[in-house]
């Protein structure tokens, strides 16, 4: 399937394509992967709460892709930031340029609750070496490995965003305290609202 990293798809299963049931969800997957679509749910209301008990080879429709949280070509560069499943977008912009042998500068700052509740905790490190990527954990609750502590705060943003680069283009995904704090943040910094992108999980 085509779509650019970063995008969304709308996700329902067997019995119908039309049903009525239809959720959306980021691709996680590498965009230069074509023959394989991943997608990466939380567990958190009616669909997604049955969806660990899915049958392998039940049939799923997927329609898309859709958004525009792109890495614009011409970009020098990235920070993302990202909360949670909001690191699903990333990923696939991450593997994706992994993929390519992108060498352009990037940054990752990314909070959870902690390690065990991190989401590709273990390929991360591999992405950091195949790329020019830093990462920056923020846990909650951490164990003993290097990370920011508590909760994703103004001040970790204001030390760990890199200093002077409004060239940069800037990735938020997360739950929505998170972003608008984030938003804030770069907001400060006179970042250009055109190098701020963002997606918003909660519609609601
Ligand atoms: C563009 C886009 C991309 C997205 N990408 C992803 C993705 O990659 N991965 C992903 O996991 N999600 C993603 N989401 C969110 C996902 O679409 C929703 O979580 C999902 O559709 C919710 O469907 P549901 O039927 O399970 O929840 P519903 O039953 O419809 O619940 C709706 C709302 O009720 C609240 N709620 C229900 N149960 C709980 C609970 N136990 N605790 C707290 N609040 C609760 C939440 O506020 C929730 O948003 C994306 C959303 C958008 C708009």
């Amino acid at each position: 399937m085509h779509f650019a990293a970063g995008q969304f798809a709308w996700l329902s299963l067997e019995p119908s394509a039309l049903a009525l049931q239809q959720n959306p969800f980021s691709f996680s997957s590498s965009a230069e992967r074509r023959d394989r679509v991943e997608l990466t749910i939380k567990e958190l209301g009616d669909f997604t709460s049955t969806i660990g008990s899915v049958r392998p080879g039940t049939a799923a429709f997927i329609e898309g892709p859709y958004g525009a949280l792109v890495i614009p070509d011409n970009a020098s560069g990235a920070v993302f930031i990202a909360g949670g499943v909001g690191i699903t977008p990333i990923m696939s912009m991450l593997r994706t340029l992994s993929d390519r042998g992108d060498t352009r500068p990037l940054a990752l700052i990314y909070a959870t609750s902690g390690p065990e509740r991190t989401l590709f905790l273990d390929e991360l490190p591999t992405l950091r070496t195949r790329l020019q990527l830093e990462i920056v954990h923020v846990f909650e609750n951490p164990g003993q490995e290097p990370c920011e502590r508590g909760m994703l705060t103004a001040d970790i943003l204001e030390r760990r965003i890199p200093v002077d680069r409004p060239d940069l283009h800037y990735f938020i995904c997360g739950p929505s305290p998170m972003m608008d704090l984030a938003e804030q943040v770069l907001a400060l910094r006179d970042i250009s609202m055109d190098r701020i992108h963002v997606e918003r999980f909660d519609i609601a």
